[in-house]
């Protein structure tokens, strides 16, 4: 079981006083779906309610033991493989912890605080991923509530998480009795939740950038992986850029690209001087229906990598039965193709990795990756002006980036 980022909530105003004592309580979080976008936003606001780091327990990755073990008979009708695979995470909380967790807190997100939200028409979760709870609980209740039986309490607030300001009645709305709170501890909790989770989407994109600067410096090649966040997970996603990472790519996901505005205007600033598009991350050039948080992401992910230089390659993951990538396969794939970089597709993944042929298609795509990356390079380079933003401290050297990132 892990329990993630240890350090004490900082910054921001003294929780209200008095409060609970809640430091005994310990608070399982199934780590599923769209979990994987906000779990820093749990942490904050679970640590400003006074639960204790080391009782915040998100269940481990995907696996198919996972499901075997703890989900057996516990599967609803869903055959989309990222829902199915939560009664393994739900039962894991419940049946495969030392240490008893006395809540299982499991947010049904109907909206994401996405970076793009105000340049698109919606930040909706997927249907699917906002029924997910309710669907898997039903499997946990069907013959009795095996909540009850362990003595676990069972939350799942729905959540506007692209609206900040109706979260804390949310919240109060589902937790009220389960943790006792009340309205203002509530309110207080959310900022530090999203205080958290900015930080950490910060830090992330700052990673990315360094990395990405590091290739503009050196002139090499790098990978995007356009997916959903939860293909980040080794079970959903089979690790499959770990493998290509393996021979020396560095990987950047779409999720964390940098979206500095010296490097948005540098991609995309002639688009906007010309009002093709209206910013940076305006998508409605290629995708009009805006409403998707995360397929949003995933098409402007694939305008990023149709410019920007040095990513000379995308690895486009999708699940088994994903009703809502289908009709976006064929525009991602022209985007990105649209000025030479290369696109490979691993769809319908599902509970198996199919380690031979992932295999295959790596060597293939290396060889595609050494064969025409500096045509690549060159091609998108002509593209954009001549002052990239990342080659201005070009004297730090590859040295430089790595001991920055110890
Ligand atoms: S976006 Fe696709 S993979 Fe994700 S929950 Fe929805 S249908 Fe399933």
């Amino acid at each position: 079981m892990q329990t993630w980022f240890g350090k004490k909530a900082s910054g921001g105003s003294p929780p209200p006083s008095p409060r609970k004592d809640r430091s005994g309580l310990r608070v399982g979080i199934p780590k599923v779906l769209n979990v994987w976008s906000t779990s820093q936003f749990w942490v904050g606001f679970l640590r400003d309610l006074g639960i204790e780091s080391e009782n915040i327990v998100f269940s481990s990755d995907t696996s198919e033991e996972q499901g075997r073990e703890f989900g057996k008979g516990r599967g609803t009708v869903d055959c989309c493989y990222p829902v199915k695979s939560i009664s393994g995470h739900y039962g894991e909380l419940i049946f495969g912890q030392k240490k008893k967790i006395n809540i299982i807190l499991s947010p049904m997100i109907y909206s994401l605080p996405s970076f793009m939200r105000g340049h698109v028409s919606e930040t909706l979760a997927c249907t699917r991923v906002m029924a997910g709870p309710e669907n898997i609980k039903a499997g946990f209740m069907k013959e009795s509530d095996v909540f009850a039986d362990n003595g676990i309490k069972y939350a799942s607030p729905f959540l506007s998480m692209a609206e900040p300001e109706v979260v804390p009645k949310q919240m109060y709305d589902c937790l009220k009795d389960i943790f006792g709170v009340d309205l203002a501890e509530c309110e207080h909790a959310v900022e530090a939740g999203y205080r958290e989770l900015r930080a950490f989407n910060k830090k992330m994109r700052d990673a990315s950038r360094e990395i990405m600067a590091w290739c503009a410096r050196e002139n090499k090649p790098c990978v995007l992986v356009l997916g959903r966040p939860y293909h980040m997970d080794p079970g959903i996603g089979h690790e499959i850029e770990s493998d290509l990472q393996a021979h020396g790519y560095p990987i950047v996901w779409l999720q964390y690209l940098p979206i500095d505005d010296d490097l948005m205007n540098w991609i995309f600033g002639e688009e906007i001087k010309a009002k093709k598009i209206r910013s940076a991350l305006d998508i409605s050039d290629v995708w009009t229906s805006s409403n998707s948080s995360n397929t949003n992401e995933i098409l402007w992910g694939a305008k990023v990598a149709a410019r920007f230089p040095w990513i000379t390659c995308v690895l486009r993951l999708s699940s088994y039965e994903c009703g809502m990538d289908q009709p976006t396969y064929t525009p991602t794939q022209k985007i990105v193709e649209a000025a030479g970089t290369l696109f490979f597709k691993f769809g319908d993944l599902d509970s198996t990795k199919p380690a031979g042929s992932i295999r295959i298609r790596i060597e293939t795509i290396v060889h595609y990756l050494a064969k025409y990356s500096d045509q690549i390079i060159q091609k998108k380079l002509v593209l954009l002006p001549p002052d990239c933003p990342l080659l201005a401290g070009k004297e730090k050297t590859l040295a430089a980036v790595a001991s920055n990132e110890k």
